[in-house]
């Protein structure tokens, strides 16, 4: 996929929160998070996220706007405050480190085996897909301790 040209009202975005938030309570890293979503990482369309609600008042403004995909932006929470907002975020890019990976991690592993995210985001989102990955996973090296995300990605896809 080639890097799409931010608009600088998209770069806009990425400097107000970039200085302000760490990078770790994200699903992307700063420097693509014009490119990917700020809370699944998927490198997909970018949606400007209202944190207080148009509806409410809520400006387009920098400090008001977070980036995310349309998956995540209807999940998002539509109340006025940032904090909710981020911890939201946080909670939400760490919901598959249960099975060894982060949501980054993972749209990053499925990108590069030609795996449909979409599928292994289903998967590892019920009880009975995260159990069959975990048995699929028992047949699978570890690289000494640790799965690798592709490792995770073929378990979830299969
Ligand atoms: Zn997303």
């Amino acid at each position: 996929m080639g890097k799409r040209k931010a608009t600088p009202e998209v770069e806009g975005i990425v400097a107000y929160w970039s200085v302000r938030i760490p990078e770790t309570d994200l699903g992307t890293d700063w420097d693509e998070a014009t490119i990917r979503c700020w809370c699944c990482g998927r490198p997909r369309k970018l949606q400007k996220c209202h944190i207080t609600p148009h509806a409410q008042g809520g400006p387009a403004t920098p400090d008001n706007l977070v980036l995310l995909c349309s998956h995540c932006h209807e999940d998002a929470p539509d109340v006025p405050n940032a904090d909710a907002m981020f911890a939201w975020i946080r909670t939400s890019r760490h919901e598959f480190y249960d099975i060894g990976t982060s949501l980054k991690a993972l749209a990053r592993a499925c990108a590069d085996l030609g795996a449909d995210f979409e599928v292994a985001y289903v998967a590892a989102s019920t009880p009975e897909g995260r159990a069959k990955v975990k048995e699929r996973l028992a047949q699978c090296g570890t690289h000494g301790g640790r799965l690798s995300a592709s490792t995770v990605a073929w378990a979830l896809v299969g």
